[in-house]
Protein backbone atom coordinates (compact mmCIF):
# COMPACT_ATOMS: atom_id res chain seq x y z
CA UNK A 1 0.00 0.00 0.00
CA UNK A 2 2.51 2.27 1.02
CA UNK A 3 5.16 1.53 -2.25
CA UNK A 4 2.05 2.28 -4.15
CA UNK A 5 1.16 5.88 -2.69
CA UNK A 6 4.57 6.56 -3.46
CA UNK A 7 4.77 5.66 -7.27
CA UNK A 8 1.17 6.25 -8.36
CA UNK A 9 0.65 9.91 -8.13
CA UNK A 10 4.49 10.48 -9.36
CA UNK A 11 4.06 7.84 -12.56
CA UNK A 12 0.68 9.57 -13.13
CA UNK A 13 2.06 13.40 -13.31
CA UNK A 14 5.10 12.21 -15.56
CA UNK A 15 2.40 10.58 -17.78
CA UNK A 16 0.61 14.07 -17.89
CA UNK A 17 3.73 16.09 -18.86
CA UNK A 18 4.21 13.75 -21.43
CA UNK A 19 1.27 13.36 -23.03
CA UNK A 20 1.55 17.46 -22.62
CA UNK A 21 4.18 17.55 -25.12
CA UNK A 22 2.23 14.78 -27.64
CA UNK A 23 0.17 15.47 -30.41
CA UNK A 24 -1.50 19.03 -30.83
CA UNK A 25 -4.30 20.56 -28.18
CA UNK A 26 -7.44 22.60 -29.39
CA UNK A 27 -6.85 24.51 -26.25
CA UNK A 28 -3.77 25.37 -23.84
CA UNK A 29 -5.61 26.80 -20.32
CA UNK A 30 -2.96 29.09 -18.97
CA UNK A 31 -3.92 29.60 -15.37
CA UNK A 32 -5.54 27.18 -12.83
CA UNK A 33 -7.84 29.62 -10.83
CA UNK A 34 -11.77 29.35 -10.54
CA UNK A 35 -11.47 31.20 -14.10
CA UNK A 36 -9.02 28.53 -16.03
CA UNK A 37 -10.42 25.20 -14.23
CA UNK A 38 -14.20 26.41 -15.42
CA UNK A 39 -12.69 26.83 -18.73
CA UNK A 40 -10.62 23.33 -18.98
CA UNK A 41 -13.96 22.00 -17.76
CA UNK A 42 -16.21 23.75 -20.06
CA UNK A 43 -14.09 22.76 -23.24
CA UNK A 44 -13.58 19.01 -22.30
CA UNK A 45 -16.82 18.74 -21.93
CA UNK A 46 -17.48 19.51 -25.20
CA UNK A 47 -14.80 17.16 -26.81
CA UNK A 48 -12.33 19.86 -26.89
CA UNK A 49 -8.70 18.40 -26.65
CA UNK A 50 -8.07 20.96 -23.62
CA UNK A 51 -4.68 21.01 -21.54
CA UNK A 52 -4.67 23.31 -17.94
CA UNK A 53 -1.27 24.49 -16.56
CA UNK A 54 -0.68 26.42 -13.30
CA UNK A 55 2.15 27.70 -12.34
CA UNK A 56 1.86 27.15 -8.87
CA UNK A 57 -0.86 24.88 -7.76
CA UNK A 58 -4.19 25.31 -8.51
CA UNK A 59 -6.36 28.24 -6.81
CA UNK A 60 -2.80 29.35 -5.58
CA UNK A 61 -3.53 32.89 -6.81
CA UNK A 62 -6.54 34.99 -6.49
CA UNK A 63 -9.38 31.96 -6.19
CA UNK A 64 -7.92 30.84 -2.22
CA UNK A 65 -7.66 34.53 -1.02
CA UNK A 66 -11.47 35.57 -1.41
CA UNK A 67 -14.03 36.12 1.06
CA UNK A 68 -15.47 32.60 -0.41
CA UNK A 69 -19.24 33.95 -0.84
CA UNK A 70 -20.93 32.43 -3.99
CA UNK A 71 -23.63 35.74 -3.35
CA UNK A 72 -26.11 37.37 -5.67
CA UNK A 73 -24.10 40.25 -4.79
CA UNK A 74 -26.09 42.81 -3.16
CA UNK A 75 -23.67 45.70 -3.35
CA UNK A 76 -23.79 45.67 -7.36
CA UNK A 77 -27.66 46.71 -6.26
CA UNK A 78 -26.19 49.71 -5.81
CA UNK A 79 -24.77 50.38 -9.06
CA UNK A 80 -27.73 49.03 -10.75
CA UNK A 81 -25.98 46.54 -12.15
CA UNK A 82 -29.40 43.82 -12.52
CA UNK A 83 -28.00 41.76 -15.39
CA UNK A 84 -24.74 41.22 -12.84
CA UNK A 85 -27.06 40.44 -9.54
CA UNK A 86 -29.70 38.40 -11.85
CA UNK A 87 -26.68 36.33 -13.11
CA UNK A 88 -24.78 36.11 -9.76
CA UNK A 89 -28.78 34.83 -7.68
CA UNK A 90 -28.99 32.26 -10.13
CA UNK A 91 -25.25 30.43 -10.47
CA UNK A 92 -25.44 31.05 -6.69
CA UNK A 93 -28.46 28.10 -6.78
CA UNK A 94 -26.53 26.23 -9.58
CA UNK A 95 -23.65 25.78 -7.50
CA UNK A 96 -25.79 24.92 -4.21
CA UNK A 97 -27.26 21.87 -6.49
CA UNK A 98 -24.03 20.59 -8.09
CA UNK A 99 -21.40 21.22 -5.48
CA UNK A 100 -22.91 20.22 -2.30
CA UNK A 101 -20.46 19.16 -0.35
CA UNK A 102 -18.76 22.74 -0.97
CA UNK A 103 -21.34 25.06 -0.95
CA UNK A 104 -23.57 26.02 1.71
CA UNK A 105 -26.30 28.47 2.11
CA UNK A 106 -25.35 30.85 4.79
CA UNK A 107 -27.85 33.39 6.48
CA UNK A 108 -26.93 37.23 6.99
CA UNK A 109 -28.00 39.23 9.55
CA UNK A 110 -27.72 43.35 8.12
CA UNK A 111 -28.06 45.76 10.80
CA UNK A 112 -29.18 49.56 10.12
CA UNK A 113 -27.96 52.62 12.34
CA UNK A 114 -28.99 55.69 12.43
CA UNK A 115 -27.63 57.93 9.47
CA UNK A 116 -26.13 54.86 7.73
CA UNK A 117 -25.57 54.90 3.79
CA UNK A 118 -28.22 52.81 2.98
CA UNK A 119 -30.85 53.35 5.70
CA UNK A 120 -33.56 50.53 6.66
CA UNK A 121 -35.98 51.48 3.41
CA UNK A 122 -33.12 51.54 0.94
CA UNK A 123 -31.95 48.09 1.97
CA UNK A 124 -35.40 46.86 2.19
CA UNK A 125 -36.33 48.15 -1.41
CA UNK A 126 -32.64 46.73 -2.28
CA UNK A 127 -33.81 43.05 -0.87
CA UNK A 128 -36.87 42.92 -2.33
CA UNK A 129 -35.00 43.38 -5.61
CA UNK A 130 -32.60 40.76 -4.82
CA UNK A 131 -35.50 37.89 -4.02
CA UNK A 132 -36.85 39.20 -7.17
CA UNK A 133 -34.13 39.01 -9.34
CA UNK A 134 -33.79 35.37 -7.60
CA UNK A 135 -37.53 34.43 -8.32
CA UNK A 136 -37.94 30.66 -10.25
CA UNK A 137 -34.12 30.31 -8.04
CA UNK A 138 -35.51 28.59 -5.02
CA UNK A 139 -34.12 31.14 -3.05
CA UNK A 140 -35.50 32.15 0.50
CA UNK A 141 -36.70 35.75 0.95
CA UNK A 142 -35.72 38.42 3.46
CA UNK A 143 -37.02 39.33 6.71
CA UNK A 144 -37.27 42.67 7.88
CA UNK A 145 -36.63 43.06 11.87
CA UNK A 146 -36.85 45.43 14.74
CA UNK A 147 -34.10 46.24 16.78
CA UNK A 148 -34.89 43.95 19.27
CA UNK A 149 -34.86 41.21 17.01
CA UNK A 150 -31.84 41.96 15.46
CA UNK A 151 -30.32 42.04 18.94
CA UNK A 152 -31.89 38.74 19.99
CA UNK A 153 -30.18 37.35 16.77
CA UNK A 154 -26.89 39.26 17.34
CA UNK A 155 -26.36 39.77 21.04
CA UNK A 156 -22.81 41.15 19.62
CA UNK A 157 -24.03 43.84 18.05
CA UNK A 158 -23.78 47.62 19.45
CA UNK A 159 -27.64 48.53 20.26
CA UNK A 160 -26.65 52.52 20.47
CA UNK A 161 -28.26 54.09 16.97
CA UNK A 162 -30.00 50.36 15.68
CA UNK A 163 -32.60 51.48 13.67
CA UNK A 164 -33.70 47.44 13.24
CA UNK A 165 -32.19 45.68 10.13
CA UNK A 166 -32.89 42.73 8.17
CA UNK A 167 -31.68 39.06 7.31
CA UNK A 168 -30.99 37.61 3.77
CA UNK A 169 -29.40 34.22 2.17
CA UNK A 170 -26.77 33.53 0.30
CA UNK A 171 -23.50 30.91 0.27
CA UNK A 172 -20.15 30.19 1.13
CA UNK A 173 -17.54 27.83 -0.28
CA UNK A 174 -14.82 27.03 -0.04
CA UNK A 175 -12.76 28.62 -2.69
CA UNK A 176 -9.74 26.41 -3.28
CA UNK A 177 -12.00 23.57 -3.21
CA UNK A 178 -14.54 24.62 -5.67
CA UNK A 179 -11.32 25.81 -8.00
CA UNK A 180 -9.69 21.90 -7.58
CA UNK A 181 -13.23 20.35 -8.05
CA UNK A 182 -13.45 22.18 -11.39
CA UNK A 183 -9.97 21.06 -12.33
CA UNK A 184 -10.71 17.38 -11.12
CA UNK A 185 -13.92 17.09 -12.76
CA UNK A 186 -12.06 18.69 -16.24
CA UNK A 187 -9.70 15.74 -15.82
CA UNK A 188 -12.53 13.67 -15.86
CA UNK A 189 -14.05 14.59 -19.61
CA UNK A 190 -10.43 14.00 -20.56
CA UNK A 191 -8.46 17.40 -19.92
CA UNK A 192 -4.77 17.20 -19.30
CA UNK A 193 -4.50 19.13 -15.86
CA UNK A 194 -1.15 20.29 -14.29
CA UNK A 195 -0.01 22.14 -11.19
CA UNK A 196 3.36 23.22 -11.16
CA UNK A 197 3.36 23.79 -14.51
CA UNK A 198 4.69 27.41 -15.96
CA UNK A 199 3.47 28.65 -19.54
CA UNK A 200 6.97 30.30 -20.17
CA UNK A 201 6.91 33.42 -22.60
CA UNK A 202 6.93 34.27 -25.52
CA UNK A 203 4.82 31.44 -27.42
CA UNK A 204 5.35 31.05 -30.71
CA UNK A 205 3.23 30.61 -33.69
CA UNK A 206 4.77 27.40 -36.10
CA UNK A 207 2.00 27.61 -39.23
CA UNK A 208 -1.29 27.42 -37.62
CA UNK A 209 -0.41 26.36 -33.76
CA UNK A 210 0.91 27.89 -31.07
CA UNK A 211 3.59 26.72 -28.96
CA UNK A 212 4.60 27.10 -25.43
CA UNK A 213 7.35 25.82 -23.62
CA UNK A 214 5.97 24.23 -20.21
CA UNK A 215 8.60 24.36 -17.27
CA UNK A 216 8.21 21.95 -14.29
CA UNK A 217 9.91 23.62 -11.64
CA UNK A 218 9.59 21.05 -9.26
CA UNK A 219 11.75 18.68 -11.15
CA UNK A 220 13.31 21.77 -13.62
CA UNK A 221 12.20 19.62 -17.06
CA UNK A 222 10.75 21.42 -19.81
CA UNK A 223 8.19 20.32 -22.31
CA UNK A 224 7.08 22.09 -25.64
CA UNK A 225 3.29 22.36 -25.83
CA UNK A 226 1.28 22.92 -29.27
CA UNK A 227 -2.46 24.01 -29.10
CA UNK A 228 -4.57 25.62 -31.74
CA UNK A 229 -6.14 28.43 -29.96
CA UNK A 230 -4.70 29.75 -26.14
CA UNK A 231 -6.72 31.33 -23.74
CA UNK A 232 -4.99 33.47 -20.59
CA UNK A 233 -6.44 33.07 -17.42
CA UNK A 234 -3.68 34.37 -15.66
CA UNK A 235 -5.87 36.52 -13.34
CA UNK A 236 -3.56 39.61 -11.67
CA UNK A 237 -0.64 38.35 -13.66
CA UNK A 238 -2.19 38.46 -17.13
CA UNK A 239 0.21 41.35 -18.07
CA UNK A 240 2.68 39.74 -17.34
CA UNK A 241 2.48 36.64 -19.49
CA UNK A 242 1.49 39.48 -22.46
CA UNK A 243 4.35 41.57 -21.27
CA UNK A 244 6.95 38.79 -21.56
CA UNK A 245 5.70 38.70 -25.48
CA UNK A 246 6.11 42.27 -26.09
CA UNK A 247 2.49 42.45 -27.72
CA UNK A 248 0.90 45.87 -28.44
CA UNK A 249 -2.35 47.07 -27.17
CA UNK A 250 -1.94 45.27 -23.88
CA UNK A 251 -4.22 47.38 -21.09
CA UNK A 252 -2.82 48.80 -18.20
CA UNK A 253 -2.98 46.61 -15.10
CA UNK A 254 -6.16 47.38 -12.88
CA UNK A 255 -6.03 44.74 -10.09
CA UNK A 256 -7.53 45.87 -6.48
CA UNK A 257 -6.18 44.38 -2.94
CA UNK A 258 -8.66 42.69 -1.11
CA UNK A 259 -7.71 42.19 2.98
CA UNK A 260 -9.25 39.55 5.30
CA UNK A 261 -8.34 39.00 8.94
CA UNK A 262 -9.14 36.44 11.30
CA UNK A 263 -9.86 36.40 14.96
CA UNK A 264 -11.22 33.61 17.97
CA UNK A 265 -14.84 33.04 17.38
CA UNK A 266 -15.07 33.87 21.20
CA UNK A 267 -13.63 36.99 20.72
CA UNK A 268 -16.89 38.46 18.59
CA UNK A 269 -19.73 35.85 19.78
CA UNK A 270 -21.84 36.64 15.94
CA UNK A 271 -24.01 33.45 15.40
CA UNK A 272 -24.14 33.84 11.30
CA UNK A 273 -22.54 36.26 9.29
CA UNK A 274 -22.91 40.15 9.52
CA UNK A 275 -23.11 42.28 6.37
CA UNK A 276 -21.96 46.04 7.63
CA UNK A 277 -20.71 49.19 6.49
CA UNK A 278 -17.59 50.01 6.62
CA UNK A 279 -17.64 53.73 9.08
CA UNK A 280 -14.34 54.83 7.83
CA UNK A 281 -15.56 54.59 4.08
CA UNK A 282 -19.26 53.26 3.67
CA UNK A 283 -18.01 50.22 1.99
CA UNK A 284 -20.19 46.98 2.34
CA UNK A 285 -18.14 44.30 4.47
CA UNK A 286 -18.58 41.34 6.05
CA UNK A 287 -18.04 39.57 9.57
CA UNK A 288 -17.98 35.48 8.23
CA UNK A 289 -18.08 32.23 10.21
CA UNK A 290 -14.94 30.40 9.71
CA UNK A 291 -15.02 26.73 11.40
CA UNK A 292 -13.36 27.94 15.18
CA UNK A 293 -12.36 31.40 13.94
CA UNK A 294 -14.39 34.89 12.56
CA UNK A 295 -13.07 35.89 9.31
CA UNK A 296 -13.53 39.91 8.66
CA UNK A 297 -12.85 41.85 5.31
CA UNK A 298 -12.37 42.84 2.77
CA UNK A 299 -10.68 45.95 1.74
CA UNK A 300 -10.10 47.43 -1.87
CA UNK A 301 -7.56 49.47 -2.73
CA UNK A 302 -5.39 50.25 -6.01
CA UNK A 303 -2.73 48.20 -6.65
CA UNK A 304 0.40 47.84 -8.98
CA UNK A 305 2.10 45.05 -5.99
CA UNK A 306 3.48 41.77 -8.07
CA UNK A 307 0.15 39.22 -7.32
CA UNK A 308 3.15 37.03 -5.89
CA UNK A 309 4.00 39.03 -3.57
CA UNK A 310 0.58 40.50 -1.93
CA UNK A 311 -0.07 40.33 1.47
CA UNK A 312 -2.46 42.29 4.00
CA UNK A 313 -0.58 45.90 4.75
CA UNK A 314 -0.64 47.79 8.10
CA UNK A 315 -3.31 50.15 6.85
CA UNK A 316 -5.83 47.44 5.67
CA UNK A 317 -5.10 45.89 9.36
CA UNK A 318 -6.42 49.03 10.81
CA UNK A 319 -9.20 49.61 8.52
CA UNK A 320 -10.39 46.27 9.34
CA UNK A 321 -10.38 46.40 13.08
CA UNK A 322 -11.40 50.19 13.27
CA UNK A 323 -14.77 48.83 11.22
CA UNK A 324 -15.34 45.43 13.08
CA UNK A 325 -15.11 47.64 16.26
CA UNK A 326 -17.62 50.07 15.36
CA UNK A 327 -20.20 47.46 15.27
CA UNK A 328 -18.90 45.20 17.97
CA UNK A 329 -17.70 47.30 20.62
CA UNK A 330 -17.64 44.61 23.58
CA UNK A 331 -14.81 43.09 21.24
CA UNK A 332 -12.66 45.96 21.27
CA UNK A 333 -10.33 43.66 19.04
CA UNK A 334 -6.51 44.79 18.51
CA UNK A 335 -3.81 43.33 16.63
CA UNK A 336 -2.91 40.78 19.33
CA UNK A 337 -6.40 39.30 18.19
CA UNK A 338 -5.55 38.12 15.22
CA UNK A 339 -4.60 34.90 14.35
CA UNK A 340 -4.34 35.33 10.44
CA UNK A 341 -3.88 38.34 7.53
CA UNK A 342 -3.59 37.49 4.11
CA UNK A 343 -4.39 39.54 0.73
CA UNK A 344 -5.55 38.47 -2.82
CA UNK A 345 -5.59 40.77 -6.21
CA UNK A 346 -8.85 41.05 -8.01
CA UNK A 347 -8.47 40.71 -11.44
CA UNK A 348 -10.68 43.95 -12.84
CA UNK A 349 -12.30 44.63 -15.82
CA UNK A 350 -10.87 48.56 -15.33
CA UNK A 351 -12.80 51.13 -17.64
CA UNK A 352 -11.31 54.15 -15.99
CA UNK A 353 -8.35 55.19 -14.04
CA UNK A 354 -9.65 57.77 -11.68
CA UNK A 355 -12.61 55.48 -10.41
CA UNK A 356 -12.70 53.82 -6.91
CA UNK A 357 -11.94 50.30 -7.00
CA UNK A 358 -15.14 49.09 -5.45
CA UNK A 359 -16.88 50.86 -8.20
CA UNK A 360 -15.15 48.99 -10.68
CA UNK A 361 -17.29 46.57 -12.59
CA UNK A 362 -16.78 43.07 -11.55
CA UNK A 363 -17.97 41.90 -15.11
CA UNK A 364 -16.08 39.99 -17.16
CA UNK A 365 -14.31 40.97 -20.68
CA UNK A 366 -12.54 38.25 -23.36
CA UNK A 367 -10.05 39.62 -25.07
CA UNK A 368 -7.68 38.96 -27.87
CA UNK A 369 -3.92 39.95 -28.31
CA UNK A 370 -3.06 37.93 -31.88
CA UNK A 371 -4.60 35.53 -33.63
CA UNK A 372 -6.17 32.43 -31.52
CA UNK A 373 -5.05 33.85 -28.63
CA UNK A 374 -7.88 35.04 -26.06
CA UNK A 375 -7.47 37.02 -22.98
CA UNK A 376 -9.85 36.47 -19.93
CA UNK A 377 -10.44 39.26 -17.41
CA UNK A 378 -12.47 40.29 -14.10
CA UNK A 379 -15.30 37.86 -13.03
CA UNK A 380 -16.21 36.82 -9.77
CA UNK A 381 -15.53 33.33 -7.90
CA UNK A 382 -19.31 33.12 -8.19
CA UNK A 383 -19.93 33.45 -11.61
CA UNK A 384 -17.09 31.38 -13.46
CA UNK A 385 -19.46 29.16 -15.16
CA UNK A 386 -20.84 31.54 -17.27
CA UNK A 387 -17.37 33.59 -17.57
CA UNK A 388 -16.29 29.78 -18.67
CA UNK A 389 -18.88 29.39 -20.68
CA UNK A 390 -18.27 32.45 -23.08
CA UNK A 391 -14.95 31.97 -23.86
CA UNK A 392 -15.64 28.09 -24.70
CA UNK A 393 -18.14 29.74 -27.30
CA UNK A 394 -15.02 32.20 -28.13
CA UNK A 395 -12.57 29.08 -28.64
CA UNK A 396 -15.20 27.09 -31.13
CA UNK A 397 -15.83 30.13 -33.15
CA UNK A 398 -11.84 30.37 -33.66
CA UNK A 399 -11.31 26.67 -34.28
CA UNK A 400 -15.09 26.90 -37.16
CA UNK A 401 -16.92 24.32 -34.98
CA UNK A 402 -20.43 24.22 -34.45
CA UNK A 403 -21.22 25.41 -31.03
CA UNK A 404 -22.28 22.99 -28.08
CA UNK A 405 -23.35 23.58 -25.07
CA UNK A 406 -21.50 21.70 -21.98
CA UNK A 407 -23.59 19.85 -19.28
CA UNK A 408 -21.80 21.85 -16.45
CA UNK A 409 -25.14 22.83 -14.61
CA UNK A 410 -26.08 19.55 -14.38
CA UNK A 411 -22.94 17.25 -13.76
CA UNK A 412 -22.53 17.48 -9.81
CA UNK A 413 -18.97 18.30 -9.28
CA UNK A 414 -16.47 15.76 -7.39
CA UNK A 415 -16.21 16.40 -3.33
CA UNK A 416 -18.88 14.24 -2.23
CA UNK A 417 -17.17 10.59 -2.56
CA UNK A 418 -13.94 12.15 0.25
CA UNK A 419 -15.45 11.26 3.36
CA UNK A 420 -16.06 7.75 2.42
CA UNK A 421 -13.05 7.83 0.41
CA UNK A 422 -11.26 8.72 3.95
CA UNK A 423 -12.92 6.25 5.74
CA UNK A 424 -11.94 3.90 3.69
CA UNK A 425 -8.35 4.82 3.63
CA UNK A 426 -8.64 4.72 7.45
CA UNK A 427 -10.00 0.78 7.43
CA UNK A 428 -7.43 -0.38 5.30
CA UNK A 429 -4.55 2.14 7.48
CA UNK A 430 -5.70 2.98 11.02
CA UNK A 431 -3.10 4.90 11.85
CA UNK A 432 -4.24 7.59 9.12
CA UNK A 433 -7.13 8.75 11.72
CA UNK A 434 -4.50 10.00 13.87
CA UNK A 435 -4.56 14.16 13.46
CA UNK A 436 -1.50 15.42 11.66
CA UNK A 437 0.34 17.54 14.53
CA UNK A 438 -1.29 17.44 18.37
CA UNK A 439 -4.45 19.79 18.74
CA UNK A 440 -5.54 19.46 14.75
CA UNK A 441 -8.68 18.59 13.39
CA UNK A 442 -6.93 17.60 10.33
CA UNK A 443 -6.57 13.89 10.14
CA UNK A 444 -3.47 12.46 8.24
CA UNK A 445 -6.14 10.49 6.29
CA UNK A 446 -6.75 13.84 4.62
CA UNK A 447 -3.52 14.76 3.40
CA UNK A 448 -3.10 11.04 1.82
CA UNK A 449 -6.30 11.34 0.30
CA UNK A 450 -4.92 14.77 -1.73
CA UNK A 451 -1.43 13.26 -2.57
CA UNK A 452 -3.08 10.31 -4.35
CA UNK A 453 -6.32 11.87 -5.29
CA UNK A 454 -5.84 15.45 -5.59
CA UNK A 455 -2.24 16.85 -7.20
CA UNK A 456 -1.01 17.79 -3.66
CA UNK A 457 2.53 18.48 -4.69
CA UNK A 458 4.09 20.31 -2.16
CA UNK A 459 3.99 21.47 1.73
CA UNK A 460 2.14 24.24 0.96
CA UNK A 461 -0.43 22.71 -1.57
CA UNK A 462 -1.51 20.17 1.62
CA UNK A 463 -1.61 22.62 4.01
CA UNK A 464 -2.76 25.98 2.18
CA UNK A 465 -5.62 24.32 -0.15
CA UNK A 466 -5.76 20.87 0.13
CA UNK A 467 -6.43 21.82 4.22
CA UNK A 468 -6.83 25.09 5.19
CA UNK A 469 -4.34 24.35 7.83
CA UNK A 470 -2.50 27.51 7.37
CA UNK A 471 -5.72 30.07 7.35
CA UNK A 472 -6.62 28.62 10.69
CA UNK A 473 -3.34 28.68 12.79
CA UNK A 474 -1.67 31.93 14.00
CA UNK A 475 1.55 30.32 12.54
CA UNK A 476 -0.03 30.08 9.52
CA UNK A 477 1.13 26.33 9.85
CA UNK A 478 4.50 26.59 9.81
CA UNK A 479 4.61 23.93 13.24
CA UNK A 480 2.19 21.80 10.70
CA UNK A 481 4.67 21.80 7.57
CA UNK A 482 7.57 20.64 9.99
CA UNK A 483 5.28 18.09 11.42
CA UNK A 484 3.70 16.01 8.67
CA UNK A 485 7.36 16.43 6.38
CA UNK A 486 8.66 13.23 7.21
CA UNK A 487 5.27 11.26 6.43
CA UNK A 488 4.71 13.20 3.28
CA UNK A 489 8.23 12.76 2.19
CA UNK A 490 7.67 8.90 2.42
CA UNK A 491 4.75 9.11 0.58
CA UNK A 492 6.14 11.29 -2.44
CA UNK A 493 9.42 9.52 -2.03
CA UNK A 494 11.54 12.67 -1.52
CA UNK A 495 15.16 12.55 -0.33
CA UNK A 496 16.39 14.19 2.78
CA UNK A 497 17.66 17.11 0.72
CA UNK A 498 13.93 16.97 -1.19
CA UNK A 499 12.02 17.39 2.12
CA UNK A 500 14.69 20.26 3.52
CA UNK A 501 14.12 22.31 0.51
CA UNK A 502 10.45 21.57 1.23
CA UNK A 503 10.03 23.17 4.13
CA UNK A 504 12.31 25.67 3.50
CA UNK A 505 9.77 26.66 0.49
CA UNK A 506 6.62 26.22 2.90
CA UNK A 507 8.50 28.94 5.00
CA UNK A 508 8.87 31.15 2.43
CA UNK A 509 5.47 30.72 0.78
CA UNK A 510 3.85 31.58 4.76
CA UNK A 511 5.50 34.91 4.83
CA UNK A 512 5.02 35.55 0.74
CA UNK A 513 1.31 35.28 2.02
CA UNK A 514 0.56 35.52 5.57
CA UNK A 515 3.30 37.90 6.80
CA UNK A 516 5.11 37.67 9.82
CA UNK A 517 2.61 35.81 12.64
CA UNK A 518 0.98 38.24 14.64
CA UNK A 519 2.10 38.50 18.50
CA UNK A 520 -0.56 36.40 20.90
C1 LIG B 1 -10.27 39.91 -1.38
C2 LIG B 1 -11.13 39.28 -2.42
C3 LIG B 1 -12.39 38.82 -2.08
C4 LIG B 1 -13.21 38.23 -3.04
N1 LIG B 1 -14.39 37.71 -2.65
C5 LIG B 1 -15.18 37.10 -3.54
C6 LIG B 1 -16.37 36.47 -3.10
O1 LIG B 1 -16.68 36.43 -1.91
N2 LIG B 1 -17.17 35.91 -4.04
C7 LIG B 1 -16.84 35.92 -5.37
O2 LIG B 1 -17.65 35.43 -6.15
N3 LIG B 1 -15.69 36.46 -5.82
C8 LIG B 1 -14.85 37.03 -4.94
N4 LIG B 1 -13.66 37.56 -5.33
C9 LIG B 1 -13.29 37.49 -6.75
C10 LIG B 1 -12.68 36.11 -7.10
O3 LIG B 1 -11.92 35.61 -6.03
C11 LIG B 1 -11.81 36.26 -8.34
O4 LIG B 1 -12.55 36.86 -9.37
C12 LIG B 1 -11.30 34.91 -8.85
O5 LIG B 1 -10.73 34.13 -7.82
C13 LIG B 1 -10.27 35.15 -9.94
O6 LIG B 1 -9.85 33.90 -10.42
P1 LIG B 1 -8.86 33.79 -11.64
O7 LIG B 1 -8.80 32.33 -12.00
O8 LIG B 1 -9.23 34.72 -12.71
O9 LIG B 1 -7.44 34.28 -11.07
P2 LIG B 1 -6.45 33.53 -10.07
O10 LIG B 1 -7.18 32.74 -9.06
O11 LIG B 1 -5.48 34.53 -9.56
O12 LIG B 1 -5.71 32.48 -11.00
C14 LIG B 1 -4.68 32.82 -11.88
C15 LIG B 1 -3.70 31.63 -11.91
O13 LIG B 1 -2.77 31.83 -12.98
C16 LIG B 1 -1.56 31.19 -12.59
N5 LIG B 1 -0.48 31.69 -13.46
C17 LIG B 1 0.03 32.93 -13.53
N6 LIG B 1 1.01 32.99 -14.46
C18 LIG B 1 1.12 31.75 -15.01
C19 LIG B 1 1.95 31.17 -16.01
N7 LIG B 1 2.89 31.88 -16.67
N8 LIG B 1 1.81 29.85 -16.30
C20 LIG B 1 0.86 29.09 -15.65
N9 LIG B 1 0.06 29.60 -14.69
C21 LIG B 1 0.18 30.91 -14.38
C22 LIG B 1 -1.42 31.59 -11.13
O14 LIG B 1 -0.55 30.70 -10.42
C23 LIG B 1 -2.87 31.52 -10.64
O15 LIG B 1 -3.17 30.28 -9.99
C24 LIG B 1 -12.78 38.14 -4.39
C25 LIG B 1 -11.51 38.60 -4.74
C26 LIG B 1 -10.68 39.14 -3.75
C27 LIG B 1 -9.31 39.58 -4.10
Amino acid sequence: MRANAQSRPRAERASRFRELASGTFDLLVIGGGITGAGIARDAAMRGLRTALVDKDDFASGTSSRSSRLIHGGIRYLERAELGLVRQSVRERETLLRIAPEIVKSQEFTWPVYAGARIPLWKLRTGLRIYDFLATGANAESHQTLSSDEIIEREPSLRRDGLRGGCVYHDARASDSRLTLANVRSAAAAGAVTLNHAEALRPLSRDRSEWLAIVCDPLSGEDVEVRARIVVNATGPWRLDLERRGHERGAPRRRGSRGAHITVPCERIGNREALTLLSPVDGRVMFVLPFGSHVLIGTTDTWTDESPDEVRASAEDIEYLLASANAFLPEAKLGPADIVGSWAGIRPLVAMTSNGLPSRVSREHAVTRTGPGVINVTGGKLTTYRVVAADVVDEVERDLGRKRKRAPTAEQELPGSERADALRSLIQVEPDLAAPIMRGSAHMLAELRYAVEEEMAWTLSDLLMRRTGVAFERADAGRAAAEAIAPQVAEWLGWSDEVRKRRVESYMSDAARVFGVPQPR
